[in-house]
């Protein structure tokens, strides 16, 4: 890493700041005491699925409550900031995005500058992340020149996607809208890069590309098991016989085909999983070993030790998960050693390692001390200060969120995927943010 970078990105960059909750900061025992009964549309519907089908699994419950297609919660509203129910490090502080901008030049760089790269954004919220990252990549221009960069985002949210669109594209050049197409949005962003929408990661060409995936994975359906005198059981969401509308969970009377996924030497009594995970870091896994580039990973998670993490959150407070479905947010952490795991050995992964760490060695500091010199402002520092605080306090978001890398394995032996000059280069460079501070 170059102090240089640093010092060549702009001043700060308009930002509200907002005293409130983020989603990593509490667990949910499901007993919260349920602030709102109201039988939401979402409730109706699980009810009559139940009542025909039977209980269904918190994983079917969770998908269905965040992402059916006509009232899931992730579908129609804008949930991130003041007026909704979370708050997430981009939209906290500027100094995020920069740093994993800068993150994806030096990954970029030590792979042997490609010709060309897409970067793949999954689940990318208000478009924030990206929006900080582009400003990174136009401000380092001189270091990107003649890389043919373009930009793509899965996104299910229709209500996102609309909001991503205003935040990176030029209004003066109308999107290009295909519901039916897996490629549902096309567009050209402010500096002039081609942005596509997908909802699948499928979808998404198998070129050289660099994926970023920033509080995506915790909002994918877990199951959940509990362990009894009989064996694995797991949760399911049922209809409450004493009270009526009301949801509870049960434990399955026998074993389900989802418990296969619980390992043979687990020693926890209550454990969540996500298949899902499991396929996206299956796929990513295999589009980069086969054409290289890199994938960053960031969430609040644990490394396969923590049980009961599934909580709801509404209006920046706990919720019950199970009250006013359709109204809250479904989280649950994520299991990094279940996605290093799922890797399956195809590419190398580093971490995970907590957010105070890798943002440290980003140059965080670095950053801040720059922002802090450009501005006389009073709020305009505390602003800074506050973000900084939010992000690297270890009882705050520095030490509950996470990074881990996924790259090639050709990365971390010296060897580039491309046949160029660098391929004779006896040691790699390290992975910036995960190793020992690098900076020149
Ligand atoms: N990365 C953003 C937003 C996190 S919220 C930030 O950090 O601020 C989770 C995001 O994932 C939202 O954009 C949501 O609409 C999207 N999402 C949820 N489930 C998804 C799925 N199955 N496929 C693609 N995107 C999904």
């Amino acid at each position: 890493l170059d102090m240089e970078w640093l010092c060549g990105l702009g001043p700060m960059a308009a930002r509200d700041l907002f005293p409130c909750l983020w989603r990593g900061k509490y667990f949910s025992s499901g007993n919260e005491p349920a602030e709102n009964n109201s039988v939401t549309p979402m409730l109706r519907h699980l009810i009559y699925k139940i009542k025909s089908t039977g209980p269904i699994t918190v994983a079917e419950y969770m998908k269905e409550v965040l992402t059916n297609p006509a009232k899931g919660y992730y579908m129609k509203h804008d949930m991130l900031g003041e007026e909704g129910d979370f708050i997430t490090s981009p939209e906290i502080s500027q100094m995020f995005g920069e740093l994993l901008g800068i993150w994806f030049i030096s990954e970029w760089i030590a792979a042997g500058k490609n010709a060309a790269f897409q970067l793949v954004e999954l689940g990318p919220g208000k478009g924030t992340l990206l929006e900080d990252i582009l400003r990174v990549f136009s401000q380092l221009g001189s270091l990107l020149k003649n890389c043919d960069i373009s930009l793509h985002l899965v996104e299910v949210s229709q209500k996102l996607s609309e909001i991503q669109a205003l935040t990176l594209t030029e209004e003066k050049v109308p999107l290009e809208r295909n519901a039916e197409s897996p490629v549902y949005m096309k567009g050209v962003t402010k500096s002039g890069i081609p942005v596509s929408w997908y909802r699948d990661l499928q979808d998404v060409p198998k070129e050289y590309s660099f994926y970023l995936a920033h509080e995506f994975f915790d909002v994918l359906p877990v199951h959940k098991f509990q362990k009894t005198p009989h064996g694995w059981r797991e949760v399911l969401v049922d209809i409450d016989p004493q009270v009526s509308d009301k949801l509870r969970f049960v434990l399955a009377p026998c074993a389900t085909p989802a418990e296969t996924f619980i390992q043979d030497d687990e020693t926890r009594d209550h454990v969540e999983v996500c298949p899902e995970a499991g396929v996206v870091i299956q796929e990513l896994s295999q589009r980069i070993s086969l054409t290289g580039g890199a994938a960053l990973i960031a969430d609040y998670g644990h490394d396969g030790t923590k049980t009961d993490t599934f909580r709801g959150f509404r209006g920046h407070r706990l919720h019950d998960v199970l009250t006013a479905p359709g109204t809250a947010d479904l989280t649950a952490d994520v299991d990094f050693s279940y996605l290093r795991r799922m890797s399956q050995g195809k590419v190398a992964s580093l971490g995970p390692i907590e957010q105070q760490t890798f943002l440290r060695n980003m140059g965080i500091d670095v950053r801040l001390k720059i922002l802090l010199d450009k501005t006389d402002e009073p709020s305009l520092r505390q602003q800074l200060l506050q973000g900084y605080n939010m992000l690297m306090n270890p009882m705050k978001m520095g030490e509950r969120f996470n990074f881990l890398a996924l790259v090639p394995h050709q990365r971390l032996h010296g060897r580039s995927h491309q046949t160029n000059a660098r391929q004779s280069k006896p040691s790699p460079s390290p992975v910036a943010g995960f190793g020992e501070l690098a900076w020149q």
